[in-house]
């Protein structure tokens, strides 16, 4: 990661969407722990979201490592009539550390709208997990000129709620649409150019909040790709689909942040 960037540790996320029963995921922790932090030097923050059912087999499996269990979602609530949902205070017995929030998948498949994570992402905070917000455009946008407006709407209403000292303790994750699932990545400039953005739109609210939040750009992050994306200089790691899934490719991303 770039010198220039010396208080922010990098962050590599690995979100394994609907993949994984419990055996699955047991076995899979087996053959990560092996391959993490081989290398001397820096170390990056390093997360795995699971599906609900798999968060204490997860963090069971990797307790002392460091590595965080993040969920995919939750709802804003402590309690109530809401069939379906799980709240921060569930996900935290489990042994979650962080959430997922306003994934696209979310936002475009089931309904996740930027009023809810307005509440979601302090609810989070508030409780103990480290909220990981989603937030990207759509090819469509991206050809209409539309990004800037889009990313500024959704880090404003993901953000409105949480008190500016409080701001850098959000993870940021660019993703643009396009290239999630795709393997289209975003060129390191497309990349640089909307986590920069990104990162000047909390300075908005708080200079010294932008200097520390974490940006990551997500979208068909490989092993072969992920050194030239997150060599720039807003780009503080990774949040990677299905590049995650393989322990051994996980791990080499893992690495290219060191
Ligand atoms: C994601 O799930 O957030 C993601 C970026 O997926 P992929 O790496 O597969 O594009």
């Amino acid at each position: 990661m770039p010198d220039e960037n010396p208080g922010r540790t990098p962050y590599i996320a690995g979100n394994w969407k609907l993949w994984g029963t419990r055996a699955q995921a047991a076995d899979y922790c087996e053959r990560l722990l092996p391959l993490l932090f081989e290398a001397d030097g820096r170390r990056p923050d390093v997360g795995l979201c699971v599906p609900y059912t798999s968060i204490e087999t997860v963090a069971t499996a990797l307790a002392g490592s460091g590595v965080v269990v993040a969920a995919q979602n939750m709802h804003q609530a402590e309690t109530g009539a809401y069939t379906g949902e799980v709240s921060a205070a569930m996900l935290l017995e489990l042994g979650a550390g962080a959430v997922v929030l306003g994934h696209s998948e979310r936002r475009q498949l089931f309904g996740e709208t930027d009023r809810a994570l307005t509440e979601k992402v302090p609810a989070a905070l508030a409780a103990g997990l480290q909220p990981i917000l989603c937030v990207g455009e759509t090819e469509e946008e991206r050809e209409a000129g539309d990004m800037e407006r889009k990313l500024r709407h959704q880090v404003q209403e993901g953000l409105e709620q949480v008190d500016d000292g409080r701001l850098a303790d959000v993870v940021i994750a660019y993703e643009p649409i396009w290239a999630i699932g795709t393997g289209k990545v975003a060129t390191p400039d497309q990349a640089q150019e909307a986590t920069s953005f990104v990162r000047a739109l909390v300075g908005d609210r708080s200079r010294a909040a932008a200097e520390r939040v974490r940006v990551l750009y997500g979208g068909s992050v490989k092993p072969e790709n992920a050194g030239e994306i997150l060599e720039q200089a807003d780009i503080d790691g990774a949040l990677v689909g299905g590049a995650s899934l393989d322990p051994d490719s996980f791990a080499r991303i893992v690495a290219a942040a060191g």
